[in-house]
């Protein structure tokens, strides 16, 4: 498996059933999706964008058909392997924020990091520079209540890529936005992926998804369309990983 395709579902089926009735959320999706690429998942309510989204985010797995995540097959991990792969390879971001309450901007994006098992001060160091890389170097200390809701969506951006993952995940991002933060939060999503950076943002709203450079359309659990509308982005930079030490 190569580098090149950080998503790869294959004929997923998602099957939930109700009582004695099986509704099919997925009837058979593939979907393929290059490193670099910024994807948005359009479709009406009840058309499968959350379940398609549970199982690119390891939250789920398919009732039948497969899916490798950069590289690794995650049909057929348990629970505790499907968390440790969400946080090594996933950054999520919701349309709630999802920050803790009473814990500054530079705890919340460390908290990964707690769970990735690094040490106090390489935790603080890249989270420091994934607070810069929001440009929210002045509000490290400031816990969510004293921050805009387009502030505290930075702070989850920077929670997002703190572990530096393969893909950032976000469901609805901008849902919670005013147009101000709406801007913001797309010209950032913008300067994520020209570094390199996956993308799969899912979104109602066409001039949202108008910032994305693919389009995926879902209807009644199928891909009903497939649009290229900008190019791939080039190799990432890596600019949170730690500088080579020389002995
Ligand atoms: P969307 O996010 O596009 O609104 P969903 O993926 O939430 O769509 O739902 C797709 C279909 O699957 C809908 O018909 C929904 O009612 C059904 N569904 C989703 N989750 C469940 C569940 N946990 N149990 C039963 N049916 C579900
Ligand atoms: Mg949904």
């Amino acid at each position: 498996m190569s580098d090149r395709w950080v998503i790869v579902v294959h004929e997923a089926v998602k099957t939930y059933t109700v009582g004695s009735v099986e509704v099919q959320a997925l009837r058979g999706v593939s979907l393929a999706v290059e490193a670099g690429d910024w994807l948005a998942v359009m479709g009406a309510s009840g058309s499968g964008k959350t379940t398609l989204m549970n199982i690119i985010g390891c939250l789920d797995v398919p009732t039948t058909g497969h899916y490798m995540l950069d590289g690794i097959d995650v049909s057929t991990l348990d629970d505790r392997e499907l968390a440790e792969v969400r946080n090594q390879k996933i950054g999520f971001v919701f349309q709630s924020f999802n920050l803790l309450a009473r814990t500054t901007a530079l705890q919340n994006v460390e908290l990964p990091l707690v769970y990735a098992g690094l040490r106090a001060r390489e935790r603080r160091r890249r989270a420091l520079a994934a607070l810069d890389a929001v440009a929210l170097s002045d509000r490290t200390e400031h816990v969510p209540s004293e921050l805009s809701g387009g502030q505290q969506q930075r702070v989850a951006v920077a929670r997002a890529i703190v572990t530096d993952p393969a893909l950032i995940l976000a469901d609805e991002p901008t849902g919670n936005l005013d147009t101000v933060s709406t801007g913001d939060m797309l010209s950032l999503f913008g300067r994520l992926n020209t570094e390199g950076r996956t993308i799969v943002m899912i979104t109602h709203e066409a001039d949202v998804a108008a910032h994305a450079k693919r389009v995926v359309r879902l209807r009644d659990g199928l891909v009903i369309e497939d649009r290229r509308q900008g190019p791939v982005a080039g190799p990432p930079p890596q600019y949170l990983q730690p500088p080579a030490v020389r002995v």
